[in-house]
């Protein structure tokens, strides 16, 4: 037969301790060493007072004692032993069961009895059974606690605001320990301590409870000691806060009954979760901070672009008018001189005009002037206006669509016009010399979502659709830089070096006045080879 080994019993993490009492001295040292030989941690002795005096010192999981001794009797022994210890099992050995010991034995709380005499066998089977029996009850009260804990700390997810937080967790600890109040040390690297209370009307920490907090913080240890507040002594218990393995503070709360150590377990579950929530709280704070920075920093850009905008608009007309007349008087060299200084300035007046349309897209100042466009026509003027710079970089410039094929556009024409410049000229921009721009155009009625096309892929309403593209035979863009060469300012090559010029806003322009005709842009490309954008506009507007 196998013998049933404590240890084996996983509920019990160290080897359970057991008290033997038998003023039979034979008996007693019997038990112990049966008991000893599968592994129990025994401690024997012959006399109750002796048993009390160990029962002080050290906490057991059993007693086992008999219950006819002469200096106290093991009944009392059970009722004093279990006053100092409430979770301890108790099995009494007795001659004789009467109906009357028995009905006192459980009174004393006593779990099971042995009736003398006993086999060896006997005893180790019943003292494993209480033992297993007392760890289950354990494991139940311990499972009550977490989950009465837990429902406690549900408190703590019903909000994100730091202080609001910390009166919510001093308001919980409160109907746990009695707490009138509470104090929060938050420390972050890099950042200065952060020291919060429970509620306003708190008195002020002084340089002792500082001290407490950061002793906590530091050993990551409760400390239970008195402290003067106020001028009052206050007893208090200091707890670590802790997220996962990681410290971010400690807590302080006073209290006013003694705390036993089940219950100081329980507040540190407690402060786990308080922790978790408080450092929630505190990464939500920061990345609101955050968000309102940019959006200050974002306002004080805008701000700044339509100053400097507005105050460069009218000295730059004066130098276009004056240089435009004069241009026209003059004779070679100086017309030479002239010309570049009239197309110098009408690229300042293209980029001030690119930055106060995106400035009233900001503000939602753009009215859209919609009108009948006819298509084909828009297409021939955009690609007229820009021929002359793609002759100057020998490219070629055509349009690959029939124009019977195509549709009458209901949509602002100064803005679409504007749109299909911005992305003409772009391809001609990063297209090197010689190399080819292509404009299409298709009027489709969408069926089926998502669209697809050769030029173009993406989810759209179903109904009649415009769709342009201009593809070029260009640098191509990265693909990890596509999803960003919208964003107002970004361009692919660092603007330092200054390779091929302009300020990162054509495209921002692009998108922002399709959107406002409720279409979309897509963008297809591959590096060295060349770019498509196409344009998708609903075909009767808004
Ligand atoms: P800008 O042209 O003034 O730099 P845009 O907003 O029009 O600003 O374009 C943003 C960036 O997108 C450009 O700097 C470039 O890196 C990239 N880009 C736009 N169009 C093309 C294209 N056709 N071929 C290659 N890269 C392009």
């Amino acid at each position: 037969m196998t013998e049933r080994q404590p240890n084996e019993a996983s509920e019990y993490s160290r080897a359970p301790a057991i008290l033997v009492v038998d003023d039979d001295t034979s008996i007693c040292r019997y038990c112990a060493k049966a008991l000893r030989n599968v592994g129990y941690q025994v401690i024997d002795t012959t006399s109750g007072l002796v048993a009390l005096d160990h029962l002080r010192h050290q906490v057991f999981d059993l007693l086992l004692t008999d219950i006819k001794m002469p200096e106290m009797s093991g009944l009392e022994l059970a009722r004093q032993a279990r006053a100092l210890n409430p979770g301890l099992a108790v099995i009494i050995m007795t001659g004789q069961t009467t109906l009357e010991t028995l009905r006192e034995a459980v009174q004393q709380g006593v779990t099971s009895y042995l009736s003398k005499p006993f086999e060896i066998e006997e005893m180790r089977l019943t003292v494993a059974q209480v033992l297993h029996q007392r760890a289950m009850v354990l494991q139940k009260v311990k499972l009550e606690a977490i989950v009465h804990q837990l429902e406690l700390s549900s408190a703590f997810n019903r909000t994100l605001s730091l202080s609001e937080l910390c009166g919510e967790i001093v308001r919980v600890t409160n109907s746990e320990i009695g707490c009138q109040f509470g104090y929060f040390l938050l420390q972050q690297p890099d950042e200065s301590p952060r020291l919060l209370m429970g509620q306003a009307s708190h008195p002020q920490l002084n340089e002792a409870g500082w001290q407490l907090l950061q002793e906590t913080y530091q050993q990551q240890q409760p400390i239970q000691t008195t402290l003067k507040l106020a001028e009052a002594d206050h007893n208090v218990i200091t707890f670590p806060l802790r997220v996962g393995g990681a410290m971010i503070g400690s807590a302080l709360f006073d209290y006013t009954e003694a705390l036993p150590s089940a219950q100081i377990e329980g507040m540190m579950l407690l402060l786990n979760q308080a922790a978790a929530a408080l450092n929630n709280a505190q990464l939500f704070t920061r990345v609101q901070e955050a968000n309102s920075r940019l959006q200050e920093l974002d306002r004080l850009k805008s701000e700044f672009i339509s100053i400097t905008s507005h105050e460069l608009r009218t000295p730059l007309a004066v130098v276009l008018g004056y240089g435009i007349v004069i241009q026209e008087r003059s004779e070679p060299p100086i017309r030479t001189y002239l010309d570049r200084l009239v197309e110098s300035a009408q690229r300042m007046k293209e980029i001030i005009d690119d930055m106060t349309h995106l400035r009233r897209l900001d503000t939602r100042q753009t009215e859209l002037q919609v009108e009948p466009i006819v298509l084909d026509e828009l297409l021939y003027e955009v690609i007229d206006q820009m021929h002359g710079l793609a002759q100057k970089k020998s490219q070629t410039l055509s349009l690959a669509t029939p124009p019977d094929a195509l549709c009458t556009l209901y949509a602002d024409r100064a803005k679409i016009a504007l749109v299909l410049m911005s992305l003409l000229s772009n391809a001609m921009k990063f297209t090197p010399a010689e190399g080819m721009i292509t404009v299409r155009a298709w009027c489709e009625t969408v069926q089926a979502v998502p669209y697809e096309h050769a030029y173009f892929k993406g989810t759209l309403q179903p109904g009649p659709w415009v769709f342009v593209s201009v593809s070029d035979s260009g640098i191509g863009i990265p693909e990890s830089h596509l999803q960003r060469i919208f964003e107002r300012f970004y361009q692919v090559a660092q603007s330092l070096t200054r390779e091929y010029g302009g300020t990162g806003v054509g495209l921002a322009l692009v998108q922002g006045l399709v959107a406002l005709h409720n279409g979309h842009v897509w963008v297809q490309s591959e590096e060295g080879r060349g770019s498509t954008f196409t344009v998708a506009l609903p075909q009767r507007g808004l």
